[in-house]
């Protein structure tokens, strides 16, 4: 018997993060962890390490990826996600993902994938030139399955991941409408209901949709060396802060409102306080850049102190213990919805041939 549909009592919400550094910064915290926090009661969460997709820039460095895999769950426990109340997906030991990759693909177009914004963007952030891996602008791909596998209503992403969404919000539609007869007039939020296989999922930006990085151009990222991660100290997080150029000619003088300590100042100060900086800053009064600094600097080390003690009791023998079993027990439970999924998609692709388990 084929696995039958269960329908989602809450519904489903599926992101994650790919293990190409060993924790998460700032941007991840404002853009996608404090949305996912707050979607853990209402919502059934997974969330996924795309640990296959980090081998997309760093082939070579299997061991760092293994640690980097680690180091993003303890971040993701010591920021309060909670295994009890939502799954951990890790990437690799859910086939199914990696099957549904290589059936979307037939469904987009290749320069459709070329000219994602989000690919292009990345390719010449992180240097990789022309001499990038196949499997690069195959994880545009391959996001889509990530998504798909576990049939979600909601992403909760940074702004550069919108492009992403969107392809994968493409691929649903089609599939739906190719292999489920669902008529190209249904309205993507009616596409369950008319039959199809996949909900249309949507993207939900953060409180801070693309929070830039230390070097004040590109966004906050693991990969370009400009991000404050969540388990820097207390020192290192000053030092990352009191290195904002702020480019003022004197204590007078006008600032940039896209500066990085301005960004950071909205995103972690109280909104009166921030908008008073802001205002001095515009009335040409005497700011002193360093006591912002110092002021920005104490916020988010206030933020951050909890989540770096939590994450210091994981880096002991029975913390890593624990970073094992929930990785294992996630993998179970996540094969259970992505092989229901997966079964799904083959039944109306007409190559339901055999049923399969798998057993973790
Ligand atoms: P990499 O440099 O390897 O691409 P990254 O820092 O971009 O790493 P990802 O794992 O690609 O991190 O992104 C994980 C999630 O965090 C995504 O939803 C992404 O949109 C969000 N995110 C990443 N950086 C930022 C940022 N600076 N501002 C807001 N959201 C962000
Ligand atoms: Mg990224």
């Amino acid at each position: 018997m084929p696995p039958t549909t269960t329908a989602p009592a809450r519904s489903r919400v599926l992101t994650g993060d790919t293990p190409t550094s060993t924790g998460l910064h700032l941007g991840h915290y404002v853009g996608s962890l404090e949305n996912r926090l707050r979607m853990q009661d209402e919502h059934d969460c997974y969330f996924l390490i795309a640990n296959v997709h980090a081998f997309t820039t760093l082939a070579d460095k299997p061991d760092d990826i293994r640690a980097n895999t680690l180091g993003i769950v303890k971040d993701w426990l010591a920021v309060g996600l909670d295994p009890d109340r939502s799954t951990f997906v890790l990437q690799s030991e859910v086939p199914a993902i990696a099957e549904l990759t290589f059936l979307f693909a037939m469904l987009i177009p290749f320069n459709k994938v070329m000219r994602n914004p989000t690919l292009k963007t990345e390719i010449e952030s992180k240097g990789l030139g022309d001499s990038y891996p196949f499997g690069f602008p195959m994880y545009a791909v391959g996001q889509c399955a990530d998504i798909l596998a576990f049939r979600p209503e909601w992403v909760p992403v940074g702004e550069d991941q919108e492009a992403h969404i969107e392809l994968c919000r493409d691929v649903a539609l089609k599939f739906n409408q190719v292999y489920a007869g669902v008529g190209n007039r249904v309205p993507p939020e009616e596409h369950v209901k008319a039959g199809g296989v996949f909900p249309i999922p949507k993207a939900r930006i953060g409180r801070v949709a693309r929070l830039v990085g230390t070097d004040g151009v590109q966004k906050m990222s693991k990969s370009l060396n400009n991000a404050i991660f969540l388990y820097d100290t207390e020192k290192q997080v000053q030092k990352k802060i009191n290195g904002i150029v702020t480019g003022r000619a004197s204590a007078t003088s006008p600032i940039d409102p896209a500066n990085a300590l301005i960004q950071y100042a909205e995103a972690f100060l109280p909104r009166e306080r921030a908008d008073a900086i802001k205002a001095d800053y515009a009335a040409g009064k005497e700011v002193m850049d360093g006591h912002v600094k110092a002021e920005v600097g104490a916020a988010v080390n206030a933020l951050l102190a909890p989540i770096r003690a939590r994450r210091a009791e994981l880096e002991t023998p029975d913390g890593e213990r624990r970073v094992l079993s929930v990785i294992r027990d996630g993998v179970r439970k996540a094969n259970r919805l992505a092989e229901e999924t997966l079964a799904m998609a083959k039944k109306a692709m007409r190559i339901d041939f055999v049923v399969r388990t798998i057993s973790t």
